[in-house]
């Protein structure tokens, strides 16, 4: 875009080029050894349930806190990590911090209703053979059931996918963890494909969010997002929105009859404290 612009914009864009090389390089030496010295962490972000606004679980998002360039979102680090492979060590870090941080919260609030824990998968955990024992592991030491879990794959991840892909996420819906299916509607899936994934959750994607900024929202865009609900719960599947950012849009949304909301609107992602308050506010009205 910058490079047809003109001779000084053309430079501009090269030196940002290189500068993001250079921190990328940076970041790739750094990330093999990230996660013994103890630099990741992670937040959680509510998953409220639109019909009568409780906390009924949270998104684990991991995030890596590093000596020189602070707190690194995803975003950064993610893809390297897939390349690089740590991605699965990492990986499994992430599911079982999130899942003991599950058995803490419903220990301090059993009153509260079942809780449970999102943590998103990558396309290459899903192709590595440890996975479901590793989960099942995981699990076990946390004396968690399967059903407090809900694994996060993205639509993307999913198109065009094989068997011997699908059949990890099969066993493990047999088991009864969860599976969602993350940031749909922004793959080219063909709906009647839904069938034959193992997925009890499609995550609308925070685009749609967007476009139910303005209420009233714009009349096609209601109309898909309707469409998508109504075919989603006529599949048994439910439908969780991201990127509620205001009032009018978790109304919209419900009106429209998604089940779960996540967003700004209730929550940012945080440490695992503020989800005590929330969930200790929801349990006393
Ligand atoms: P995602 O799974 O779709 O997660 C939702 C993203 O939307 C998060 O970004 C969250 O902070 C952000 N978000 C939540 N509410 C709002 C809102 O109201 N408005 C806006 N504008 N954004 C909102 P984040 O934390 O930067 O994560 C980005 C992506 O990184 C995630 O997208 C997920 O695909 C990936 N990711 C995060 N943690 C992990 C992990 O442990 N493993 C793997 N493989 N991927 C992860
Ligand atoms: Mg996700
Ligand atoms: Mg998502
Ligand atoms: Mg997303």
């Amino acid at each position: 875009r910058a490079k047809s612009a003109g001779g000084n914009r053309f430079e501009l864009a090269d030196e940002e080029a290189d500068a993001r090389a250079i921190t990328r390089h940076g970041l790739t030496t750094a990330l093999p050894t990230a996660l013994d010295r103890g630099e990741f962490f992670i937040e959680y972000q509510p998953l409220v349930h639109l019909g009568d606004g409780s906390v009924r679980g949270a998104e684990a998002l991991v995030r890596w806190l590093h000596p020189q360039h602070g707190v690194l979102g995803p975003d950064r680090f993610i893809p390297l990590a897939e390349h690089t492979g740590l991605i699965v060590p990492l990986g499994r870090w992430v599911l079982e911090q999130s899942v003991r941080q599950a058995r803490e919260w419903r220990e301090r609030h059993d009153d509260a209703g079942p809780f449970r824990i999102n943590v998103n998968l990558s396309p290459c955990q899903l192709t590595h053979p440890g996975l479901v024992q590793d989960t099942v592991d995981i699990l076990e030491r946390a004396g968690m059931a399967p059903d407090a879990l809900c694994l996060e794959v993205t639509e993307s991840a999913l198109i065009g996918a094989d068997d011997a892909l699908l059949k990890p996420l099969r066993r493990l819906a047999d088991m009864g963890v969860d599976i969602a299916l993350d940031d749909f509607g922004t793959g080219y899936s063909n709906l009647a494909n839904l069938r034959r994934l193992p997925v009890s959750i499609l995550k609308l994607d925070r685009s749609f969010t967007q476009s139910m900024q303005r209420f009233p929202a714009d009349p096609v865009d209601l109309k898909i997002v309707e469409g998508i609900v109504s075919l989603a719960h006529s599949l048994s599947l439910a439908v969780t929105v991201e990127g509620v950012e205001t009032g009018a849009q978790a109304e919209q949304l419900r009106i429209l009859g998604c089940d779960t909301a996540q967003g700004w609107y209730y929550a940012r992602p945080g440490p695992p404290e503020r989800l005590h308050e929330l969930a200790l506010v929801d349990a006393t009205g």
